[in-house]
């Protein structure tokens, strides 16, 4: 995965210097310790994230787990990935579905993160699973997206209730919940809520969003970033939090070629699980995230 091409070829040439080494002093823990230190804050991975987590692998690392282990630099490089694998959540969290369809999702986040693409995902991943997605077209802020909606709604060949065009601004609160009206008098058992996002965090279009929330009694709403933000995840998953606060993460662009360092800090820093991952333009880039698989991808 391009996005930790860097971080990635750096973690691994650390651990791969301490394999020369038999028995391990405390002073090649630290020196380590401090290489991954810097390689993830060159990932932009952020220094509360970075302190915790060089933190925990320095205590286990000097503790007995290693001094006891055949192979203490194996060792080391185990507690490393377990210790990914906790930041990036642990066990893979899976969609809430409802108890009674439809269940519903909705989608927050700022402009270009790619929600309306996601939309588009989820519904062809859910339609590839027997469902019925409807995608609703709450974003009336972009001239352009509930037409971008309608395109991936066609691409993924699933339903859309839109605003008629020509209808004016509308009210996407209103669109949102006659939406979820009417996947239920037509039994689609899924409704994907794309709501409007600005380049940066917005007080009118954050309260426009809290209306949709509490309008639609969403099962999911899912924070969606660009994993190439870098610093800038910090303070805008953290005003979403305040704003609607979702219940899981979508990661974007995670093909690209930035330092990846919000995939590594948003779990830590919001407490909420990283659902899916993004991988690209297409459709079909999508997939369920798993934190161990990321992990051995990382440390690869
Ligand atoms: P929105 O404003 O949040 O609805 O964002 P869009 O869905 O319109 O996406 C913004 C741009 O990012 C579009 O050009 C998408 O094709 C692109 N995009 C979305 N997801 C990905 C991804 O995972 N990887 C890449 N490379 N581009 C993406």
């Amino acid at each position: 995965m391009a996005t930790f091409g860097n971080l990635s070829a750096r973690l691994t040439e650390t651990l791969k210097n301490l394999r020369t080494k038999g028995k391990l002093s405390a002073a090649d823990v630290d020196g380590t310790v401090r290489e991954i230190r810097r390689a993830l804050l060159e990932a932009d991975v952020s220094l509360e994230v970075v302190k915790e987590f060089t933190g925990r692998v320095r205590e286990r690392a000097l503790g007995d787990e290693v001094n006891r282990a055949l192979n203490p630099a194996q060792q080391v490089v185990q507690i490393v990935n377990d210790e990914l694998v906790g930041i990036l959540g642990g066990e893979s969290r899976r969609l809430q579905f409802a108890k009674n369809p439809p269940t519903v999702i909705m989608l927050a986040g700022l402009q270009g993160a790619g929600k309306t693409t996601l939309a588009g995902k989820l519904a062809k991943w859910l339609k590839e699973q027997g469902h019925t997605p409807l995608l609703v077209a709450s974003d009336l802020q972009r001239p352009n997206a509930v037409t971008q909606l309608g395109v991936v709604a066609e691409q993924a060949g699933v339903a859309i209730y839109a605003p008629e065009p020509g209808n004016g601004v509308g009210d996407p609160v209103k669109v949102a919940k006659d939406g979820v009206k009417e996947a239920k008098s037509k039994q689609y058992d899924f409704v994907i809520v794309d709501t409007a996002g600005r380049l940066g965090v917005d007080e009118e279009l954050m309260k426009q969003a809290a209306n949709i929330r509490r309008a639609v009694d969403p099962d999911e709403v899912l924070f969606v970033i660009d994993a190439m933000i870098g610093q800038d995840a910090v303070a805008t998953a953290q005003a979403f939090q305040e704003g609607v606060d979702f219940t899981g993460v979508v990661l974007t662009k995670l093909d690209g070629d930035a330092r990846g360092g919000a995939a590594l800090s948003i779990r830590s820093l919001t407490g909420r699980p990283i659902l899916f991952a993004s991988t690209g333009e297409g459709l079909g880039d999508f997939e369920p995230f798993h934190p161990d698989r990321m992990a051995s991808r990382i440390l690869d």
